[in-house]
């Protein structure tokens, strides 16, 4: 993103260039060209939504898909989101972005449904600032009404922190959308707040298992360990639950032996775009990559 800063930044000038470097540290200026420029990506529609599978690995079968925003920059290309959501959380834009990515994400799944794909589910990222700002509920639904997909067709990914940031809000708000028929479901679990109780107060469907936890497995006893009692707790709590980046066969074959049979990750499909996604689809199952 230093590098989406200084393109835009050369583009307004060498005299302001050399202001704002002289003004402001490199951080802030860069935030500053990022979020002028997400401005200008917000007006000229140049966000994009890639699908990764969601692969129940006992079957090969697809079960559902997340959708992944992307910055279809006329310049630079496909910019990921690591690279600009942390700019649209701290600029305030982050409640557009995601209602955009919550009506594309459902036009998409009810797309894939008339065309006679299975029923899938499709899960939708939202961050903290969309939940805490009580703009949530009517993104969804929004999104739910102006593609008239059935509520149940919808996941959405939250994560423990943002939970834990305000905790009546988002029971309100996630009890509200349950009660729709909308699923939750925890995202990166085990990296965020160490308390579980908010497990009990939210009306959560499933945890995905972060990836970090995947990465050393089979082989690294502490993630084994975790991973074990992740995938134990869940089935005591009845919710369902995945792992994600899941990327060798060894990984799947550990994770497939503790009961976790759901996964997402490179082994198994890449994030595409929804014309490569739709093949998948059409095919109807997965067959795992060679590892590496
Ligand atoms: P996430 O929700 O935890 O998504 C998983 C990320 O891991 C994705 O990166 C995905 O491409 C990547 N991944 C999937 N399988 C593998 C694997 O096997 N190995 C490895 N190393 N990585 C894998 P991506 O698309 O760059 O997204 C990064 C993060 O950006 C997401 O993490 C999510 O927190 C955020 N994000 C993405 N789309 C949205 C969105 O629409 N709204 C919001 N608020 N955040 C989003
Ligand atoms: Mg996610
Ligand atoms: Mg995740
Ligand atoms: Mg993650």
């Amino acid at each position: 993103s230093a590098d989406l800063a200084m393109y835009h930044a050369k583009n307004r000038g060498r005299n302001n260039y050399q202001f704002f470097t002289a003004e402001l540290n490199a951080k802030a200026f860069e935030t500053l060209a990022t979020e002028a420029a997400l401005r200008k990506a917000l007006e000229h529609q140049e966000f994009v939504l890639h699908y990764q599978a969601q692969v129940d690995v006992a079957n090969s079968r697809i079960t559902g898909a997340e959708a992944l925003v992307r910055w279809q920059h006329p310049k630079l290309g496909l910019i990921g989101p690591d690279k600009f959501i942390p700019v649209a959380e701290e600029r305030g834009l982050i409640n557009r972005i995601g209602d955009w990515v919550l009506h594309a994400a459902c036009r998409q799944a009810k797309a894939w449904e008339d065309a006679g794909h299975l029923q899938l589910p499709v899960a939708v990222n939202i961050s903290a600032r969309q939940l805490r700002e009580g703009t949530l509920r009517d993104s969804v639904l929004g999104a739910l009404a102006a593609s008239g997909l059935d509520p149940h067709l919808l996941v959405l990914e939250i994560t423990e922190t943002a939970v834990m940031e305000d905790m009546d809000t988002a029971v309100a708000v996630l009890e509200d959308l349950c009660k729709l028929g909308v699923a939750i479901e925890i995202d990166d679990f085990g990296t965020g707040y160490s308390s579980l109780a908010y497990l009990k107060r939210l009306p959560i469907h499933r945890l995905k298992i972060d990836r970090s936890f995947v990465r050393d497995v089979p082989g690294t006893s502490d993630d084994e360990a975790i991973i074990r009692a992740i995938v134990s707790m869940a089935h005591s709590l009845k919710l369902d639950v995945i792992a994600e980046g899941v990327e060798t066969a060894d990984q799947a074959g550990f994770l497939r032996g503790l009961g976790c049979p759901d996964m997402q990750g490179f082994w198994l499909a890449r994030p595409e775009p929804p014309v490569e996604f739709e093949r998948l689809l059409a095919r109807g199952d997965i067959v795992p990559t060679a590892d590496g």
